[in-house]
């Protein structure tokens, strides 16, 4: 026997979640936003069951692009910020990959190196988040120096949302891009843009969370957005114990027992990806039931108040700490952050296993 710990994978719900994407994309062809490992879902899980369906993929690393390509997927691959060194050009022309370029040196550096092949180029533009990309009046030069070097293959125009989730909206960034006159394909939905904003469709969308069941936005759940959960992380509980009034429970003893409590050890902890900060009452789903934490989360182990369930339950016990009945948003919520850095955050240690 091992550690009882879990990540499922549902790729019946991935593949319902990118059909999704599809129904609101309309005409638009989607990128599969698939960084950080399919945030933290596994890239070649999640790559090989979307490959018959998605239009491309979307990533950082190039080691994930490259790993892509030797799965044999075909289908084009976006790395998001481009290349950092120019040594990596002629990976991108040998493993047929489109680049970012999102700065005058970066486009300098893309327009020194002769490659073999073409390569698509997205052209990013900074229309209000002030990361990466250009401002919108250095367009027109870089686009005439990309052009006189015969390097790119094709250009589309990029930009990136900042508050699609939010009350700003997208309409300011709209605005800022309808600037840039150049009648090139575009790419600007994430999918906050995606599910809200109808007018961000443009000719390639790029959503990412809602692929793996997370809702992009604070007040509206993914199931309201009719997205399923594709991780289920599952553990189940190692032991249980009966405490009195006046004790307490973990590190540091932040919780202090009111009342008779029946306690369940969860082998579950922050070094599996659990959120350390995750306070007492965060809900962990337990015999199906919420329960809530108790004491601090530690690095191997979470505490969960058994008390109130209707059963009496031992070790052994099957408890989910995100996923199917239990909303990662939910989870995130209750310790402050969000489904996306629960996800990305999901340990080397804990086996992840495909199912549907
Ligand atoms: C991560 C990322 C996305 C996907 O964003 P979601 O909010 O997960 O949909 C889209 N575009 C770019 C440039 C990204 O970096």
């Amino acid at each position: 026997m091992s550690r009882p710990i879990r990540a499922r994978i549902d790729l019946a719900a991935l593949r319902h979640n990118h059909a999704v994407a599809r129904h609101h994309a309309g005409d638009a062809r989607i990128w599969s936003v698939v960084k950080a490992d399919a945030y933290g879902h596994g890239l070649l899980i999640v790559a090989l069951a979307l490959a018959d369906t998605t239009d491309g993929f979307a990533l950082i690393e190039l080691d994930g692009a490259i790993a892509l390509r030797e799965a044999g997927i075909r289908q084009p691959i976006l790395m998001l910020e481009g290349f950092y060194e120019a040594e990596e050009l002629p990976a991108f022309a040998e493993y047929g990959l489109t680049t970012v370029i999102h700065s005058r040196a970066q486009a300098e550096a893309f327009c020194a190196v002769p490659l073999p092949v073409r390569l698509p180029v997205y052209l990013k533009l900074n229309t209000g988040m002030n990361r990466l990309g250009l401002n919108p009046d250095e367009v027109p030069a870089v686009l005439e120096q990309i052009r006189r070097s015969r390097l790119a293959s094709s250009v589309t125009l990029m930009t990136h949302f900042a508050d699609a989730d939010g009350p700003r909206g997208v309409d300011w960034q709209m605005q800022a891009l309808s600037g840039v006159t150049a009648a090139l394909p575009q790419s600007l939905a994430n999918s906050a843009g995606l599910l809200r904003h109808g007018q961000t469709q443009a000719d390639w969308v790029r959503p990412g969370i809602m692929l793996y069941g997370g809702s992009p936005f604070p007040e509206t759940s993914a199931e309201e957005l009719g997205l399923r959960p594709v991780m289920t992380l599952a553990s189940e509980l190692i032991a249980v114990r009966d405490i009195l009034p006046g004790q307490r429970v973990g590190y540091g003893g932040t919780f202090t027992a009111e009342r008779p409590t029946t306690i369940g050890v969860v082998a579950c902890g922050y070094a599996d990806g659990y959120p350390r900060h995750a306070p007492n009452g965060a809900p962990v789903l337990v015999a199906g039931r919420r329960c809530g934490i108790v004491g601090r989360v530690s690095m191997d182990k979470i505490c969960v108040d058994l008390t109130d369930l209707p059963q009496k339950v031992g070790a052994g016990e099957t408890a989910i700490l995100w996923g199917e009945g239990l909303p990662a948003d939910e989870v995130a919520a209750a310790a402050g952050t969000l489904g996306y850095e629960l996800f990305c955050a999901l340990a080397a240690r804990v086996p992840v296993v495909e199912v549907g």
